[in-house]
């Protein structure tokens, strides 16, 4: 074998007239596609259209478990921000285009992770083959990027495998294992690294592939409208091009992304990308303990999720609660989780199995010299909480964190009761815990930085996200969301219907509108959460007179049947009974506090989207304003921080970017603007101090 020629980032060699092409980026773990590595990719192909004496080539990585990762995302964000997105699309088109008009046969052995643009150039050759290793996955995440595949993939794909299949690749976004690529006919076979190679060339052997003038359409169903329009884009392409030229398919793809490129959804998209690598991996290089020995403190609602989850990520467990009965239910709800996790195919009967037997529930005093972290999950009381703290002070290695789950008691009271209060930190876990990815660590005064480091390794370790908050009533996520849903609840009883609020923060891109969350979260859990807040934030956070009046009348929300919905099965309507309190206050305005707009009366009789728009701002106003503050304060360190955690949180909507982002995206002087509007009658819309100083020197919160 001869070595004919390097470019920085791809090898060719030839090997009895066939030509190896291994993409092998120096100095990285991966391969991906930059302007460097396309313009290595044409010169390649250059010097192959000028020897004759090739019979054929083969694509390869020389990396360990990435053949190419796709586009440089970074490159491409840059290009977005700046338009310039089009040239380095149509350049990647042509030289693509150049890979798949060889003379010669060409095919792609794909070992390890195949995604993007990396599986676009294995889409431009005639074969594909691809190793049995679990590393090798292979898909088009484009469009959840809020992209396209547009290096050839909405083009080439439908007419490889029609469609239909097309579609469910390109509008999911899913990275396939090598058995479901070789059913949906992203590759051609599915063979042991060892033979990749060889079957490659026996592709080669094949000679070109026939490629179809036209592929069938099916019947490919529309994507669901979101703020993300990506896969809407490219479900036009697939089904739109059946009967036309690769060139204008192409062509199309160019104006889609491009286009695509310069919204402010797809720019949060990539941005989110990046964001979720660097909370994965976080910044401390510090060489933290694995965490083998835990103990859970209450086995309710949470200390159940939380012993279940440790468990499963293969941490022992001790579980106390005061007696029997409790640890009988907790046990039950660990037991129902991880039977829907073998249901789901998450895990195996002996995977679930393994991690049952990892906890120890007892009721009574029990031996926890081994253990390492502590995660207290008792009742919401201090004295409670306090006692247990006390007792775990004397009881674990002075070496053990002690955490607490606590949603809004202080962690500096807790560390209080304990000799080393350094050792103490807040863990606040969200329900329900298995699917829940946010941690808050909080940190109290007394905390060392030896137990945040560890705190956050622990959380990495057990697969959570964590992201660092200053120790205040509600930290992060409690904080931000309360004025926002007691002001639904506020615009509610003063007669805007429950479904017009719902819906409209539905519309605007929430998981869930802010009154449906109020009766998951259950009537009386969000009072006393609100009276909580009210006492250090005031009347932002003051629970109105309609929620009392529900909690008077155990209209608990979801929990009892009734909240401002009534629940049967799974169907939900309006509450009769709320309805009517509802007009009650409505026309009685002195009975609930503050003045809201859009009451009916005031609502300008504008397009129904203008009112949808109006509601959804107003109410997010409260969460920008209130992210601002914990910025301000300190709560936060970053707005990274405050806008992953209320994505992760609160499942804010990703294209949106976080509360803070979509501030910067609608316009900080023109939201300060309209807060200040809204804020001559109701006082919590009086925007606070950072974002009245971004909005006079037109300054922002993030640098890019
Ligand atoms: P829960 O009422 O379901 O469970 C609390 C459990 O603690 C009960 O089983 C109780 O018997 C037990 N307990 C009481 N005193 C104890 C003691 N001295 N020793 C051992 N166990 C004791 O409550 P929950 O919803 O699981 O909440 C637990 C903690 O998590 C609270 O601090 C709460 O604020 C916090 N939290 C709750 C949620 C949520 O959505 N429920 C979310 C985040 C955090």
């Amino acid at each position: 074998m001869s070595v004919t020629a390097t470019a920085s980032t791809i090898q060719r060699e030839v090997d009895n007239g066939l030509c190896l092409l291994t993409f092998d980026r120096p100095e990285s773990g991966t391969n991906i596609f930059d302007a460097a590595t396309m313009a290595d990719l044409e010169q390649q192909l250059y010097a192959i259209e000028q020897d004759d004496s090739l019979g054929g080539v083969v694509i390869l990585s020389a990396k360990k478990s990435i053949f190419i990762a796709g586009a440089d995302l970074k490159t491409l964000l840059r290009q977005a921000q700046a338009g310039e997105m089009r040239a380095f699309i149509a350049e990647g088109q042509r030289i693509f285009n150049r890979l798949a008009a060889l003379k010669i046969p060409t095919c792609a052995a794909i070992h390890g992770a195949c995604a993007g643009g990396g599986y676009e150039v294995a889409l431009a050759c005639d074969w594909r083959v691809a190793s049995d290793d679990p590393s090798t996955r292979i898909g088009l995440p484009e469009t959840t990027l809020g992209l396209i595949p547009a290096w050839g993939g909405c083009t080439r794909l439908p007419r490889l495998i029609g469609a239909e299949r097309a579609a469910e690749v390109i509008l999911k976004g899913k990275l396939h294992s090598t058995r479901e690529a070789k059913q949906l006919g992203l590759v051609d076979e599915v063979v042991s690294r060892d033979q990749l190679l060889d079957t490659a060339k026996r592709k080669i052997r094949e000679g070109k592939r026939p490629s179809p003038s036209a592929f069938p359409t099916g019947d490919v169903a529309a994507p669901r409208i979101t703020g993300n329009v990506a896969p809407g884009r490219a479900y036009e392409i697939i089904t739109k091009t059946s009967d036309r030229s690769v060139e204008q398919s192409l062509a199309m793809e160019l104006d889609a992304i491009s286009e695509l490129g310069e919204t402010d959804a797809t720019q949060n998209l990539i941005r989110n990308f990046f964001l979720a690598e660097k909370y994965k991996r976080g910044s401390s290089k510090q060489l933290a303990e694995k965490i083998a020995h835990a103990a859970v403190i209450g086995a309710g609602v949470m200390g159940s999720g939380i012993a279940q989850w440790l468990s499963s990520r293969g941490v022992s467990v001790i579980l106390r609660d005061v007696g029997t009965e409790e640890l009988k239910r907790g046990l039950a709800n660990i037991e129902k989780t991880y039977a829907d996790a073998v249901k789901r195919g998450i895990m195996t009967e002996e995977q679930a199995k393994e991690g049952r037997a990892r906890i120890v529930a007892s009721s009574v005093a029990i031996e926890m010299r081994d253990v390492q972290v502590v995660v207290e999950a008792a009742s919401e009381k201090l004295e409670i909480k306090k006692q247990i703290f006390r007792d775990l002070s004397a009881k674990t290695p002075e070496t053990a964190a002690l955490a607490t789950n606590t949603s809004a008691l202080s962690i500096s009271d807790l560390a209080a009761e304990v000799k080393n209060p350094e050792r103490v930190i807040g863990l606040h876990f969200f329900n329900p815990v298995s699917r829940m990815k946010l941690v808050e660590v909080v940190v109290g005064t007394e905390t060392s930085d030896d137990t945040i480091a560890r705190a956050l390794a622990f959380v990495r370790q057990i697969a959570k996200l964590p992201v660092i908050v200053r120790d205040s009533p509600g930290f992060l996520v409690n904080r931000v969301l309360f004025p926002y849903l007691l002001e639904a609840a506020e615009l509610f009883a003063n007669g805007t219907s429950a479904q017009e609020i719902d819906g409209s923060l539905l519309q605007w891109g929430m998981p869930m509108g802010p009154l449906r969350l109020i009766d998951e979260i259950g009537v009386d859990i969000t009072v006393d959460i609100a009276n909580t807040l009210e006492k250090a934030y005031g009347k932002r956070d003051r629970a109105g007179k309609i929620l009392r009046e529900m909690q008077s009348a155990k209209m608990l929300g979801r929990k009892s049947g009734s909240g401002i919905y009534k629940y049967e099965g799974k169907t939900q309507t309006p509450n009769p009974e709320v309805e009517k309190w509802r007009t009650k206050a409505s026309s009685h305005p002195e009975r609930s506090e503050g003045s809201h707009e859009p009451g009916p009366s005031r609502v300008p009789r504008s397009a129904r989207n203008d009112r949808v728009a109006d509601i959804a701002n107003r109410l997010m106003f409260l969460m920008v304003n209130e992210s601002a503050r914990c910025l301000e304060e300190k709560v936060v360190a970053s707005p990274e921080d405050a806008d992953y955690g209320m994505i992760l949180g609160t499942g804010f909507p990703v294209w949106r970017g976080g509360p803070l982002r979509f501030a910067e995206n609608f316009g900080i002087k023109k939201m300060v603007g309209e807060m200040e509007n809204l804020a001559r009658t109701n006082e919590k819309y009086g925007p606070c101090n950072l974002l009245r100083e971004h909005a006079q020197k037109g300054t922002k919160f993030y640098a890019d």
